[in-house]
């Protein structure tokens, strides 16, 4: 853990306007929409509203146009006292700037991909600088304790932006020994304009994430952050511009997921979107992929994902990690171990020590020092978790602890534990995002297999015991994106992530992200003078 400084407790709010072309724009409609502080429910802040909403204007005499028109979705202005329908208004700017980044013959184009490189890690040198402010920001917005935003995240954030970085100049196709007089190679180009939709639960991990990848390849970027945390995102053009980024490279366009969101998944001009949410939402940006341009489509989404404890485990190594699987980020992760399978022979032993670490655990407002969980986000996702727990009771699931709301103000959920819960309870079957443990009993390992996959998610799962057959067994068996071993969610970003089944498809981080944004070029040459060969009339056809 690097050494913790002290946090910025009121830190001022310097970016709130929609990031294009390295300039922050108001919104074309003058909308704004609030951003609020989950510990204290106050307002921290209005931010421009990036739009899909059609309005209709009508040219008055002398008056110009107030915008160019860029995309098949608008029509252009064409007299006086006409009516215009303007389309995709905020959207359609930042992709018009994006593709124009992304000419060919264009200053990040033409670049070299070694400058590129220099270019991300000077960003992370910025973030490094900015990291304790940046840090700040994240717990103002998204309510998560300072220590984890300065230290699991922000952290993350550099180490992604350092390690992409060097990747920009060691990406490269083939040579294939094709048939005939042939040299033959591949090109990994990049997809083009990358639209990006990430959600608010690691508001900057996320966007890095997202960026690493798509930069090092070469691609333009149309960013939206979640509408509930914008604020680091938006901060962060002004350390685009700081680094050197040509203008239109990367853009940050802050609004709703059904207007601003929707309007990037559907644009004729947008080569690709990759999204991080909800499932309910994945289906919506893939069905609106199929329905625009067939874009590429990447999705990281929810999960249900089973941790397997056998009786062989260490139980307090076991007891500790399944707990930190769970409550983690405020119970707030896509891979969060929501169904702690337990075998019988320990079961009433662990389920004691689960009940007495989540009553130790603290909580309270983020900037409170050894504060181990948060608010949840918002009103809709405290409603939803209370919810949840109030059928998990009525479903006969046994509350060890928590159950309820914690103090008056804020969103803040007592850390919840229940036990004997039956796979066919909403609990065990639904994403709950919330600090509220599930412990279920199994009896053999094929059981605990099947029953493990018995959910359309796929994400993640984890496993505790001492016999490597087992643990070799539960690994090859889950039907998820990624299993822990004696571990859970160790955070390595140099490795895949992303989900089997229902959770998404494409995978995130490490060099398998870079497929993701890059087309394959076959180039195949005829090559007269090729060593033992002659040219043959085949191969001029
Ligand atoms: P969401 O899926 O609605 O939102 C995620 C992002 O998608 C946001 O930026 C949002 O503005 C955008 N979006 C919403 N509707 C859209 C649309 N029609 N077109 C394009 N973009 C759209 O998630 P949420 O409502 O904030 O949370 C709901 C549930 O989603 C949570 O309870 C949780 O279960 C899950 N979730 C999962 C993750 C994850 O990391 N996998 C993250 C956040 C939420």
């Amino acid at each position: 853990m690097s050494e913790m400084p002290e946090p910025i407790k009121n830190p001022d709010i310097h970016s709130t306007k929609i990031f294009i072309n390295n300039e922050y724009h108001d919104s074309v409609s003058g909308k704004t929409f609030p951003v609020y502080n989950p510990a204290t429910e106050e307002k921290l802040a209005d931010v421009q509203e990036g739009d899909k909403t059609t309005f209709k204007a009508t040219l008055q005499t002398n008056s110009q146009p107030q915008m160019t028109l860029l995309t098949t979705k608008s029509q252009p202005w064409s007299g006086e006292g006409q009516e215009a329908m303007v389309g995709y208004v905020d959207v359609d700017k930042a992709v018009a700037a994006a593709r124009a980044a992304f000419k060919i013959g264009s200053p990040w184009r033409t670049m070299d991909a070694s400058q590129r490189g220099r270019l991300m890690h000077k960003l992370a040198d910025l973030i490094e600088r900015e990291r304790v402010y940046l840090a700040s920001l994240e717990v103002v917005d998204n309510g998560k304790p300072f220590a984890d935003a300065y230290d699991a995240d922000l952290g993350e954030v550099i180490n992604v932006i350092r390690y992409y970085a060097g990747w920009c100049d060691k990406i490269c196709g083939k040579t294939i020994p094709a048939d005939g007089p042939m040299f033959c190679y591949t090109r990994h180009e990049p997809v083009g304009v990358c639209g990006q939709i990430i959600p608010w639960n690691y508001p900057l991990s996320m966007f890095t994430w997202k960026i690493g990848p798509a930069l090092a390849c070469g691609n333009t970027i149309v960013m939206k952050p979640a509408e509930q945390t914008p604020l680091s995102a938006l901060y962060m053009g002004k350390l685009f511009t700081e680094a050197g980024f040509p203008p239109g490279v990367i853009n940050i366009v802050p609004g709703y997921g059904p207007t601003a969101g929707a309007a990037i998944a559907e644009h004729m001009d947008v080569d690709k979107v990759a999204f991080t949410g909800s499932t309910e939402i994945g289906r919506i940006i893939q069905q609106a992929a199929g329905k625009s341009n067939l874009k590429r489509v990447t999705l990281e989404l929810g999960g249900k994902s089973p941790v397997i404890v056998f009786a062989d485990s260490d139980i307090d190594f076991a007891v500790a990690n399944c707990h930190h699987a769970l409550f983690w980020n405020m119970g707030q992760n896509c891979c969060a171990g929501s169904r702690t399978f337990v075998e019988e022979g320990i079961y009433d032993e662990f389920v004691k020590r689960s009940i007495e670490r989540a009553k130790n655990r603290k909580v309270g407002e983020g900037f409170q020092s050894g504060v181990e969980q948060g608010p949840q986000v918002n009103q809709e996702q405290f409603d939803k978790i209370l919810g949840l727990i109030e059928s998990g009771k009525q479903e006969g699931a046994k509350l060890g602890c928590g159950g309820k709301r914690t103090g008056e103000k804020g969103y803040f959920v007592e850390p919840t534990v229940f036990y004997d819960v039956k796979d066919e309870m909403k609990i065990a079957q639904e994403e709950i995002f919330g600090p509220v443990q599930s412990i279920i009993k199994f009896k053999s390992i094929e059981e605990a297999i099947d029953r493990a996959n018995n959910t359309t998610y796929g994400l993640a799962a984890g496993v505790f015991t001492k016999d490597i057959d087992k643990a070799l067994t539960i690994a090859n068996s889950i039907q998820a994106g990624s299993v822990w071993v004696n571990c859970y969610d160790p955070g390595l970003i140099q490795a895949p992530f992303g989900g089997f089944k229902m959770s998404g498809n494409g995978r995130e981080l490490g060099e398998y992200a870079l497929h993701e944004y890059t087309e394959v070029k076959t180039v195949s040459v005829t090559n007269f003078t090729c060593g033992d060969h002659q040219a043959s009339p085949q191969g001029l056809k």
